[in-house]
C-alpha cells in the first residue's frame, strides 16, 4: 500500500494537490536525501541553503511545511530567527515547522519550540522518523483548522496499516498480530513500517538502509560542529 503525501493508499487517492515542503537546510547531502525520500512520497519538496532567502521563499510558495535547520551557514540568519521571523510575518505564520536540530541538549529543544517551531528532530535522524513527524504535524494541523479535508473526519484511518494479520498503528507505534501485540525495538518498528508501507515490493539495500538507518548510510555522515 503505497501512500501519498497525505497518509492516503494509492487506492483511495483523490484529485488533491501534493503538499508542498520548503527543507531550509546548508547541508546538501541531508538536502538531497530529504528531497529524493519527500518526492518518492508524493510531495512537491523546495529546498534552500540560506535563512533570509529562506523566508522570502517561504512567503512566495506558500508551504504546507517548513523543514528548517537550527544551525545554518555563519553569516546568514540562524534557524531560530528563521523561526522568529516566520512566526512573527503574518503570511507565513501559521505555517508548521519541523526543526531539525545536531544539538541534543534540552535547552536547544525547549527554545526551538518556545520560538515557534511545531516538532524538532535530533541529526542523525531515519527518513521514516522524518516522515512520521510531518504526518503527525500535519494530522494535527489538520484536526485544528479542518482545512485539508471537509468531511469531519479526524484522519485515524490513515494511521493504521495491515498485513494479513499483522496491524501496526503509526500514531502509537503498536503492532499487533492476530490481535496479540508485539513488542519492537525501535529498529524494529522502522523495518515493520517500511515493509508494510510497500507490501509485496522489493526493497533494494540501500533504500532500507537510508530509510531506517538514516543518511548517515549514505557514507557521508557529516555534522560539522561549527555551524552544525
Ligand atoms: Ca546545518
Amino acid at each position: 500500500m503505497q501512500q501519498d503525501a497525505y497518509g492516503k493508499s494509492n487506492s483511495d487517492k483523490t484529485a488533491q494537490p501534493p503538499l508542498k515542503v520548503l527543507v531550509v537546510e546548508d547541508e546538501d547531502n541531508i538536502v538531497e536525501l530529504i528531497k529524493l525520500g519527500l518526492r518518492y512520497e508524493g510531495f512537491h519538496v523546495e529546498a534552500i541553503s540560506d535563512g533570509s532567502q529562506g523566508l522570502a521563499m517561504a512567503q512566495r510558495l506558500d508551504p504546507d511545511m517548513v523543514i528548517l535547520d537550527l544551525g545554518l551557514q555563519p553569516g546568514g540568519i540562524d534557524g531560530l530567527e528563521v523561526c522568529r521571523q516566520l512566526r512573527t510575518n503574518p503570511t507565513t505564520q501559521d505555517i508548521p515547522i519541523l526543526m531539525l536540530t545536531a544539538r541534543d541538549a534540552a535547552q536547544d529543544k525547549v527554545l526551538g519550540l518556545e520560538t515557534g517551531a511545531d516538532d524538532y528532530l535530533t541529526k542523525p535522524f531515519s527518513f521514516e522518523e522524518l516522515v512520521a513527524r510531518i504526518r503527525a504535524i500535519l494530522r494535527r494541523q489538520r484536526r485544528a483548522t479542518g482545512a485539508l479535508r471537509g468531511d469531519g473526519t479526524n484522519g485515524n484511518e490513515n494511521q493504521i496499516l495491515q498485513f494479513g494479520d499483522l496491524r501496526l498503528n503509526m500514531a502509537t507505534r503498536e503492532v499487533t498480530r492476530g490481535g496479540r501485540q508485539i513488542e519492537l525495538t525501535a529498529t524494529e518498528y522502522n523495518l515493520l513500517h517500511l515493509f508494510m508501507s510497500h507490501p509485496r515490493q522489493v526493497l533494494d539495500r540501500q533504500t532500507i538502509l537510508n530509510r531506517v538507518w538514516g543518511y548517515d548510510f549514505l557514507g557521508v555522515r557529516i555534522l560539522p560542529v561549527a555551524h552544525a
